[in-house]
């Protein structure tokens, strides 16, 4: 399948309309909430989500490729904040990165759906989101948490990362602008068609 037949399906599946970029969007009161294609150290937001470990203390996938870019004093930084439990979300700085700041989290690893990973899942968003208030982030780039290493079946984390979101936005002001940044296209599919159904299901 080509990029133009992926937009097209996506376009169909959500009944949004999709820029030249990709970006598919939708309104959420006052915020927006875009989900996009691509790799998450090049944005330029208030705030990226870094798809962490309990040690904080780097890995691979998308914690590898933050730290990389981010430079050594990123892992200075998280050395000093003793580690983070699942479903809980600690903030740095961005040392090199575009971003301001990094917004660690630790999302559960999937063991077949029984052991509370969507109760761990949803808190990760919902904490990125708190933390970004208390520190003043106004917009924030999201990737998948949990589908990668930790093996989370995309479309279920699609359909709970955006319920989350969703939910946190109507309950809260203070971010104006969710992206999820998806770094192939079958993620990018299954989060566009979330969207529009967690934004359909609201009214
Ligand atoms: P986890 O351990 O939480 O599963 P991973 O880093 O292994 O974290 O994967 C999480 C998601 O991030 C996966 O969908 C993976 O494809 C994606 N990913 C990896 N690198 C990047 C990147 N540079 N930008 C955006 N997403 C990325």
């Amino acid at each position: 399948m080509n990029d133009d037949q992926v937009t097209q399906d996506v376009n169909e599946c959500v009944g949004s309309s999709t820029t030249d970029d990709g970006i598919v969007e939708k309104q959420v009161g006052p915020a927006r909430i875009q989900i996009v294609k691509g790799d998450i150290i090049r944005e330029e937001l208030d705030a990226i989500v870094n798809a962490a470990n309990n040690s904080l203390l780097g890995g691979g996938g998308v914690d590898g490729a933050i730290h990389r870019a981010a430079g050594p004093n990123l892992f200075k930084e998280c050395w000093t904040l003793e580690g983070c439990d699942t479903g809980d979300a600690k903030i740095t700085k961005g040392y090199q990165l575009r971003a301001k700041h990094v917004i660690h989290t630790v999302g559960p690893i999937w063991r077949g759906g029984q052991s509370n990973e969507s109760k761990h899942l949803s808190s990760c968003y919902r904490r990125c989101l708190e933390v970004a208030i208390e520190n003043q982030v106004k917009s924030i780039a999201f990737p998948a948490i949990s589908c990668g290493m930790y093996g989370y079946p995309v479309p279920y984390a699609a359909r709970n990362a955006m319920k989350a979101v969703r939910d946190f936005l109507i309950a809260h002001e203070g971010v104006d602008l969710v992206r999820f940044v998806l770094f192939d296209e079958p993620a990018y599919h299954e989060f566009a068609k979330a969207l529009g159904e967690a934004i359909q299901e609201k009214g």
